[in-house]
């Protein structure tokens, strides 16, 4: 019988007894370049760091096994993951996308990936039918659910069917639920993209990325992919992650309770024009949230009634800090429009909802009441 999430957690797929060794109960780190072989041919496993390392092999395992995947590879950022992942491509291939993705992703597809060959359509893909913008040369679709930062759902279940029928590759990026919440591999998804960075290791302390698969073909692709463009993440770092997930429930459920209370909170607000929030009842993409996912998460957007009480917002909450990021133990607010979502072209920005009157806000675990306070005298501090 297998464990339950939150013993995986810990674990992983298996508990391996602490006794082989030392008896260390907490996972060592092997902060080591290099290892000796036994003999010419033969190997303990661990040749290299770049290819693995046996800190990284750990919380490799138990993101593979949080995201029901045959294997996870662990790099040094999010970022890393996905240009790694884009090496799958050739010149001349095609990605549909969704229009709201993480700032950093579209900055990557379009600066980046286009001048190696790659070509996108990015589409909202709540609005507009994925299909109609397969050609010949799609090879993958490539979506985010909750959307950053307008919190649009997508149904994983419809789009993976879409994939299917044409051959597509279904590439998920799952940072903003966690495992905890969703499972697009089990959703129909063929890989899943994480920025660690954010709820995995969850203390706002490190940076990480993983990319996890349930097919032997891809896994094999993405294991001579990172040992050959060296973007695996360092055995210190592959710790932190791992100590971090350990609270993955704990952090998760105590974060969407705080993101709830929140919710309520600016849906009172008269200067508050719109929140969005999946769990919002009666919103947009609540069913489907409901459906695929067994929470809503705790990243909220709202938009207030000028671009003037945004920005007052920014410099007037004394406890939560004004900071790219999310998922961690600080509750953080940022502008997409200046921050995140920069470089993302103001015409596409626009459309998507993301004006100067938007605010993105990560819900921590502090106590509610002191981060609802804290909103609520900026708020009240505007004089508009
Ligand atoms: C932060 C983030 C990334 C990029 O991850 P880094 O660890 O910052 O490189 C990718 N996708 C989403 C949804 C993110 O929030």
């Amino acid at each position: 019988m297998s464990y339950k999430m939150a013993t995986r957690c810990i674990y992983g797929e298996k508990k391996q007894s602490s006794l082989d060794k030392t008896g260390a109960i907490s996972f060592p780190i092997y902060q080591t370049a290099t290892f000796e072989h036994p003999a010419v041919g033969q190997s303990t496993g661990f040749d290299y760091s770049r290819l693995q390392n046996p800190t990284r092999e750990n919380v490799e395992k138990i993101v593979a096994s949080l995201e029901g995947g045959i294997d996870a590879l662990a790099f040094s950022s999010g970022m890393a993951a996905i240009t790694t992942l884009m090496e799958l491509f050739h010149p001349g291939d095609h990605i549909v996308t969704d229009l709201d993705l993480y700032g950093g992703a579209i900055r990557l597809f379009d600066h980046i990936s286009e001048k190696n060959g790659l070509t996108f359509s990015h589409i909202p893909f709540h609005e507009e039918n994925v299909e109609d913008y397969i050609n010949e040369h799609t090879k993958a679709i490539y979506l985010e659910t909750p959307t950053n930062p307008m919190m649009n759902v997508i149904d994983i279940r419809a789009v993976s069917e879409i994939a299917k029928r044409h051959g597509l590759l279904l590439i998920v990026d799952n940072t903003f639920l966690t495992p905890y919440f969703q499972r697009p591999l089990e959703l129909g998804a063929d890989i899943v993209v994480h920025s660690g960075t954010k709820f995995l290791g969850g203390h706002n302390d490190t940076l990480a990325g993983f990319l996890v698969t349930g097919s032997e073909e891809i896994s094999e692709k993405f294991r001579f992919l990172i040992k050959t463009v060296g973007s695996g993440l360092a055995p210190f770092d592959s710790w932190l992650i791992t100590r971090g997930i350990k609270t993955l429930p704990l952090r998760m459920e105590k974060a969407q309770e705080n993101a709830q209370a929140i919710v309520e909170f600016l849906l009172s607000q008269k200067k508050v024009s719109k929140v969005y929030y999946p769990g919002i009842k009666g919103s947009a993409g609540y069913e489907t949230c409901r459906k695929q996912a067994s929470g809503f998460g705790s990243m909220v957007t709202f938009e207030v009634e000028s671009r003037e009480l945004a920005l007052h917002i920014l410099k007037e909450t004394k406890l939560i800090p004004f900071a790219e990021s999310l998922g961690g133990t600080e509750t953080l607010i940022t502008y997409p429009t200046t921050q995140t979502h920069a470089d993302v072209p103001e015409e596409i920005r626009i459309r998507n909802g993301v004006t100067d009157r938007v605010l993105r806000l990560s819900a921590g675990i502090e106590d509610k009441e002191d981060l609802i306070e804290d909103l609520k005298q900026a708020l009240e501090s505007f004089e508009g």
